[in-house]
């Protein structure tokens, strides 16, 4: 099935007689037969027991993004957070160390280097654009994971996921891809090697701003048998001395994520949650190609604008990144634009609140156009110097261009720019 196909088909095939649409399965437990019966299901949980780690629902929610990836397993958090945070913890103990680019989402950088310091885990944060033997030397012994995203937010740059990928198994050790903005529409990054790939489902998948939501989509090609990864390998005596490798091959990283973190810390969506995601999902390919084009209309708009110093879109011939996003995002950037107004930070929150149709909102890739203003927002608890290697400064705004006609969503930003 090509990818359009799969977003609708994908995850649930009704039998004979059973509903069209996949059902809301709003249980949270499930009736067996026999003691026995349940006894070996917590030997090897082949069925649905209990919804704090698996429902039908979300399994088939699951089973589609994985497939959309072109992943072998998938699970789905309640937020993006808690799908970043996992994808680390499947990895790191106290006492580890992994490596993160530094332009990513400000929520990851506070969880990574403030959250995991604290639980003894170190982030090393890496320019990803420096040269390979800088980031060769970034590497410790206890370096477990390499962490980027393919197309940064707020900063917009454009990871090279080939290099990333590369650089992370020469140290033995798989590449976590955040694919929030570029979604699997725009850019499959398992295809370019990377091993792990996450999500904030509030995002675009969602993309009505319903209900939030992450998932950790495992590629199942990295090799863990290779010393740096025992807990893959020896037996987890907290589930009956199973491998992860030997018992489920392929599937050991997602598996071992659901049976050792769902199981220990929660974070599961409800049904319904899920249920309102695959809404989304079988739109997502319609609805990416129009944000592609929006975006691209109104980067255009916005850097011939007077008042305008800089606009930042890979989509942009202009832009630093557009021949690597040639490369993995050949069918267009996403919605989102970031730029500066001449003025500085008193200009942009002028600006900012004279616009009538963009909502002032804290969330991005919505299907209605909003800014935010990262400096005064998502990025507040930043220090000055991590701002500027976040590629943020207080005259710049966010824009999530949404599904409005490109005339209202201009003719809108150009009140804006009246005001100052
Ligand atoms: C929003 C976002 C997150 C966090 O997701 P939540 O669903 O808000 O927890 C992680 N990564 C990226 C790129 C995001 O945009």
């Amino acid at each position: 099935m090509k990818i359009e196909t799969k977003c609708l088909h994908e995850g649930y095939t009704p039998k004979n007689g059973e509903p069209r649409v996949l059902p809301i399965v709003q249980s949270t437990t499930y009736c067996f037969d026999s003691t026995e019966h349940i006894a070996q299901l917590f030997d090897m949980p082949t069925e649905f027991m209990y919804s704090r780690f698996a429902n039908p629902t979300v399994d088939a929610v699951e089973k589609k993004i994985a497939s959309l990836e072109g992943g072998v397993g998938a699970m789905c958090t309640t937020s993006g957070q808690a799908a970043s945070l996992f994808s680390i913890l499947n990895l790191c103990k106290a006492g580890d160390s992994f490596i993160a680019a530094a332009t990513i989402y400000g929520g990851s950088i506070n969880l990574f280097a403030v959250t995991l310091k604290k639980l003894g885990i170190e982030c090393i944060f890496v320019d990803a654009d420096a040269p390979e033997a800088e980031l060769d030397a970034a590497f410790r012994p206890n370096t477990k994971a390499v962490f980027g995203e393919t197309l940064a937010n707020p900063a917009l740059t454009v990871l090279d996921i080939e290099k990333f990928a590369s650089l992370a198994h020469r140290h033995g050790v798989p590449l976590i891809i955040d694919n929030t903005f570029a979604t699997p529409i725009l850019c499959r990054p398992i295809e370019f090697g990377a091993d792990i790939i996450v999500h904030s489902t509030t995002k675009y998948m969602d993309g009505h701003a319903v209900q939030g939501g992450g998932v950790i989509v495992d590629a199942g090609h990295f090799d863990w048998t290779n010393e740096n990864f025992p807990d893959f390998v020896e037996p987890d005596e907290s589930y009956h001395g199973v491998s992860y490798v030997k018992s489920f091959g392929p599937m050991a990283y997602i598996i071992k994520a659901r049976m050792q973190l769902m199981r220990d810390f929660g974070c599961y969506p409800a049904a319904n949650s899920a249920f309102l995601l695959n809404l989304g999902l079988e739109t997502l390919p319609v609805r990416m190609r129009q944000y592609c084009s929006n975006a691209m209309a109104a980067a255009e708009f916005l850097e011939k604008h007077p008042k305008v110093t800089s606009v930042n879109y890979p989509g942009l011939a202009s832009n630093k990144y557009h021949a690597r996003a040639k490369k993995y995002l050949p069918e267009g950037c996403s919605g989102v634009i970031s730029f500066t107004v001449a003025g500085g930070r008193g200009d942009a929150v002028k600006f900012m609140d004279h616009l009538e149709l963009a909502s002032n909102v804290v969330h991005v890739a919505d299907i209605r156009t909003c800014v935010l203003h990262p400096a005064s927002a998502t990025h507040r608890q930043l220090t000055d110097e991590q701002l500027l290697a976040a590629g943020i400064d207080g005259s710049m705004i966010r824009l999530s261009v949404g599904l409005e006609n490109i005339e209202d969503i201009l003719a809108d930003l150009e009140k804006g720019f009246a005001a100052i």
